[in-house]
C-alpha cells in the first residue's frame, strides 16, 4: 500500500519538553508532538468503532444519572432520539436528570462519565444535525480526551508503539484539528 510507505520507520531518541519525541531514521530526523500524533491515532480509530454500526452496548450496572441545567435538559428531551441512535440506553429520571442504562460498546471506560457528558453537550449545541458532523465531533472530542498530554512522561518502548501507529494511521501529518503531528 502506497500510504504506508509515506514516512519509514522511526526510531525514538527520547522526550523534548516532556512534548515532543525526537525520532530518526535513515531520511533524517523527526520533532512528533506526542499528544497530536495519539490524537490522530485515537480520532481514527474512534472514527472506525463509530463507522461499523455495530449496535453492541455495555450495560452500567449502576445506571448514570446526569443532572442538567433546565435549558439543557428541554434541548437534550426534544432530541433523545439521537443518543438513543446512538446505543445509549437512555431515559428521563425527575427534574432535569437523565439516566444512562447501556452505551456503545466503544465508549473508553476510564473517564466514561465525562465522555457521556461530553457527547451529550455535542448533541445539545448542534443545531443542524449532520450525521458525519456529528460522528466526527464526537471522535475528536474523545480522542482529545483520551490522549496522552504535554508533560506526560513517556518511555522509549511507548513512544516507539507511538510513532509506528501514527505511521499507520490514514493522515499521519495533522492532528484532528489541523495541527501538525510531525513539526520537523
Ligand atoms: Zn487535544
Ligand atoms: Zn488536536
Amino acid at each position: 500500500e502506497e500510504k504506508k510507505e509515506r514516512i519509514k520507520k522511526m526510531y525514538p531518541v527520547g522526550l523534548v519538553h516532556g512534548t515532543y519525541i525526537i525520532a530518526e531514521n535513515e531520511d533524517g530526523m523527526y520533532i512528533i508532538d506526542q499528544h497530536a500524533a495519539a490524537e490522530r491515532i485515537n480520532y481514527e480509530k474512534y472514527l472506525k468503532k463509530m463507522g461499523t454500526h455495530d449496535d453492541h452496548m455495555m450495560d452500567l450496572l449502576i445506571p448514570l444519572k446526569i443532572e442538567l441545567s433546565p435549558q439543557d435538559f428541554l434541548v437534550l428531551k426534544e432530541k433523545m432520539q439521537k443518543l438513543i441512535d446512538l446505543n445509549f440506553e437512555v431515559e428521563e429520571f425527575g427534574i432535569n436528570t437523565i439516566l444512562i442504562r447501556s452505551h456503545p460498546y466503544w465508549l473508553p471506560e476510564q473517564s466514561l462519565e465525562e465522555a457521556i457528558r461530553k457527547i451529550i453537550d455535542i448533541v445539545i449545541s448542534e443545531r443542524e444535525f449532520d450525521p458525519y458532523k456529528f460522528t466526527e465531533k464526537v471522535a475528536i472530542t474523545l480522542a482529545c480526551k483520551m490522549s496522552i498530554k504535554a508533560n506526560d512522561h513517556m518511555e522509549l518502548p511507548a513512544m516507539e508503539d507511538l510513532l509506528e501507529r501514527l505511521r499507520n494511521t490514514d493522515n499521519p501529518f495533522t492532528c484532528p484539528h489541523g495541527r501538525p503531528t510531525i513539526v520537523a
